[in-house]
């Protein structure tokens, strides 16, 4: 069977890869085609696209946005959507991104200033030094907790300071899902909700999630994913057809940040057939503006 992957992340976000070792690697696997799909950045993706044309792999253009799904949910969750085949030169695409990141880079140093309220004496370059230069995140003040000995372990610090509605918790911006959604649509990508099994909803809520973020332009359900069962990704599978869903399917391959998944297997057992490739890009080319017609 001839596979692809269409969830992976580069250094570009939170992965130990560059996009061109991405791209090899995905060659070396004997991929099919390969997305890379960082989080709230398209910056990897000029090099990714010039490694797949240089290596003869078939790559896709990706992003995952994090969207507020606290609404739909009735508490507090962030839903991960993935845009495929976005261009990656899009103006509001590249604006977007950039007010997410803003709002990243803002909520830092109110996080730092939480904790220094509390008496913990943090400071952001201390946290900046776990990140290894990538996107600093709250797992980094985990770790600068750890360091310190302030918590035992990972866990505590989650849930005395960093989680949400604890002491050093800052919300953090995101779009809402007719945004977000719509923001990966108009640039060109399909939209389509990343392992939707992690969600731990039952069947009922997450048909009713769903079908509103069909509302708002959902194309794609990612029902093969490395951390779904077999059971899982045969139930969403079936759930996606019968709501009208492309299915869609990839590792979440981050490399060294997250060891166990291998790209285009996730923990060794799965398996996404490069026959879902045409359907999902049919499935993107009807929501591309249609040419005039000549003539007319
Ligand atoms: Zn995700
Ligand atoms: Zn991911």
């Amino acid at each position: 069977m001839h596979l692809i992957d269409l969830h992976s992340h580069s250094t570009a976000s939170d992965g130990s890869l560059s996009p061109r070792e991405l791209a090899a690697l995905g060659r070396q696997a004997g991929l099919k085609a390969l997305a890379l799909t960082d989080h709230d950045t398209i910056a990897g993706l000029e090099e990714f696209l010039a490694a797949g044309q240089e290596l003869g792999l078939e790559v896709v253009p990706g992003v995952e946005i994090s969207i507020n799904g606290d609404e739909l949910l009735g508490k507090p969750a962030s839903l991960h959507v993935l845009g495929l085949w976005v261009d990656h030169r899009h103006q509001g695409l590249l604006e977007g991104l950039k007010t997410l990141q803003e709002a990243r880079a803002r909520r830092n140093p109110q996080i730092v200033q939480k904790f220094n309220d509390l008496g913990i004496p943090l400071t952001l370059e201390e946290v900046a030094a776990h990140a290894g230069g990538q996107l600093v995140g709250r797992p980094h003040f985990a770790q600068a907790l750890l360091q310190r000995g302030i918590v035992r372990d990972r866990g505590e610090a989650f849930g005395r300071y960093l989680a949400a509605g604890a002491k050093a918790y800052v919300p953090k911006w995101r779009f809402s899902p007719a945004q977000g959604i719509g923001l990966l649509r108009a640039a060109g990508g399909l939209p389509v909700l990343a392992h939707p099994g992690m969600l731990k909803l039952a069947q009922f809520d997450l048909e009713s999630l769903l079908r509103r973020l069909m509302d708002h332009g959902l194309e794609g359900l990612e029902a093969l994913y490395s951390e779904h069962d077999t059971a899982i990704r045969q139930a969403l599978t079936r759930l996606a057809a019968r709501l009208g869903l492309v299915v869609s399917g990839g590792s979440d391959f981050h490399g060294r940040a997250k060891p166990e998944i291998r790209l285009g297997l996730g923990l060794g057992d799965l398996r996404v057939p490069a026959t879902l490739l045409a359907a999902l890009r049919q499935r993107r080319e009807k929501l591309l503006p249609q040419p005039p017609v000549p003539g007319r």
